[in-house]
């Protein structure tokens, strides 16, 4: 039965942006302090506090409208959004409802078919976050936070356009690449830097009318956001098969429990009692500021993806992974440009720096290292200074604190021993030491020789280059 109906999804998706302060003040927007101590007047909602625009906002704003195809609102305002709530310390919410900065947009996605997808948006607007409630356990007190009130927000309404999980994920991952790219949040779901609320409806297949839709708040991860998908089009096509019909309503939904519930009726704008803020000038955006965002866009994944191709004919998978994040790509780029060595490069990359990340519980926006002194310890390894296995002690330093790798060999006395008479007397020695592997390999067995590197390269301190070494213990016993 239920292959019958079309599944139409559009998302709210709520951004918050990485400015140093706050929209409308100057506190701090780092996440984690003692509890308000990140506010002030503004933003505890203080009688008489005035808001000042920050312009930082209103340029990210603008350059996700940008590489969104958005068209940019050249003469803009703000609205209050009157609702009461604890965690609102105004009591109302600085918003934009009749001119947001960006309209008319749309997304380009990859669709399961392996074809194009355009998903519009709607607009973009400005607004700021709430504070946070904190419920204590043991006495019967809510408390509030508010180093989190006006923290900057964009909401990226799109058009009901979507039509499967897949898509709407697809949606999600590309939104989130130009924002990263973009430097305008890290767009983390599970830390609600990214939040996306998911409005849903039912309708049978081939008809051209929208049915009623629902709208799923707090899902924080994919996974949780692809099972409330499925289940609430099974929850409405349940209700619409028996004769009944889907109420308009905010639900939550549990991932754990793998249900929803309502939490509200859906307020209409009207219940908001929206108007223009009149402690806040309008705002205008003049050509020049926009065509000089335009002109700071970076070159986003998918032209990265394909001029890697092109430039440095690394493989595929490698070009996925470091293009993944942009931090990434730019110490690829920047070593590349050094050394000229582009494997080399992303191998250290995908190996080394991957398996350091994940011991560490870290993200590649944390990598420390400088592309040059990563492009230095390629060099070393070039030239034979120093061997891999002393290269990935040394990268473990590099990877910690950015130690100068080509300092760090030379303090250490990590360079290769390329004397070759002090290296042929450590093979004779060990030729010496070990009269039963050398007549074990004398005898044909040609493992034996592995046997006789390991003791002289143990004998030198790991300093020698074993290829050498192979080859001088060859010829000293041929
Ligand atoms: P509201 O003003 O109540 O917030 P909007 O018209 O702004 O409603 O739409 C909110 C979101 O819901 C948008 O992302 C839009 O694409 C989506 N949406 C609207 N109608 C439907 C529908 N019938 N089915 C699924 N999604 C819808
Ligand atoms: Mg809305
Ligand atoms: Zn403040």
């Amino acid at each position: 039965m239920s292959r019958e109906y079309e599944t139409v999804i559009g998302l709210e998706v709520h951004v918050e942006l990485a400015t140093k302060t706050k929209i409308f003040c100057g506190c701090s927007t780092q996440f984690g302090g003692d509890v308000n101590t990140h506010t002030c007047p503004v933003c505890t909602g203080m009688p008489g506090s005035l808001p000042v625009l920050n312009k930082q906002v209103v340029e990210y704003a603008i350059a996700v409208g940008l590489a969104t195809n958005c068209e940019i609102t050249r003469h803009g305002k703000f609205d209050r959004k009157n609702y009461f709530y604890p965690d609102n310390p105004q009591n109302y919410q600085i918003s934009q409802l009749y001119l947001p900065i960006c309209r008319n947009g749309y997304v380009e996605i990859e669709t399961e078919k392996g074809g194009a997808k355009k998903v519009g948006i709607h607009e973009i607007h400005m607004e700021e976050d709430a504070g946070k409630l904190i419920h204590d356990e043991w006495g019967d007190v809510s408390l509030v936070d508010y180093n989190r009130s006006g923290v900057p927000l964009i909401e990226i309404v799109s058009e009901p356009d979507m039509r499967s999980a897949e898509e709407v994920i697809a949606y999600l991952e590309k939104l989130r690449m130009f924002i990263q790219y973009l430097g305008a949040s890290d767009c983390k779901l599970q830390e609600g830097s990214m939040r996306a609320d998911v409005n849903l409806s039912v309708r049978p297949v081939g008809s051209d009318k929208f049915g009623t839709r629902t709208e799923m708040k707090n899902l924080n991860s994919f996974t949780a956001i692809t099972h409330a998908i499925e289940n609430e089009r099974e929850r409405q096509i349940d209700i619409i098969e028996a004769g009944g019909s889907v109420i308009q309503e905010t639900r939550r939904f549990d991932d754990n429990k793998g249900e929803s519930y309502a939490m509200r009726s859906k307020e209409d704008a009207q219940d908001y009692r929206y108007f223009p803020d009149p402690d806040l000038i309008p705002l205008d955006v003049s050509q020049e500021w926009i065509d000089r965002i335009k002109s700071e866009q970076p070159e986003f994944r998918p032209q990265k993806m394909a001029r890697y191709k092109e430039e440095y004919g690394i493989p595929e998978y490698d070009i996925g992974i470091i293009t993944d994040n942009k931090h990434m790509a730019d110490i690829f780029e920047e070593a590349t440009r050094i050394c000229g060595q582009p494997k080399k490069v992303s191998n250290w990359l995908m190996v080394e720096t991957l398996r350091l990340l994940k011991e560490k519980n870290m993200d590649p926006e944390d990598i420390r290292y400088s592309p040059a002194h990563l492009a230095a310890l390629i060099d070393l390894v070039e030239k034979k200074v120093i061997n891999s296995s002393v290269a990935k002690e040394v990268f473990e330093r590099m990877f910690e604190d950015d130690t100068d790798p080509v300092k760090y060999v030379e303090e250490k006395g990590l360079k290769q021993e390329t004397d070759s008479g002090a290296i042929k007397a450590i093979c004779e020695q060990v030729i010496a030491d070990n009269p039963q592997s050398v007549a074990d390999y004398k005898a044909g067995k040609e493992k034996a020789i592995g046997f006789l590197v390991g003791q002289t390269m143990k004998a030198a301190k790991g300093k020698a280059d074993p290829g050498t070494v192979n080859a001088l213990l060859k010829e000293l016993l041929s």
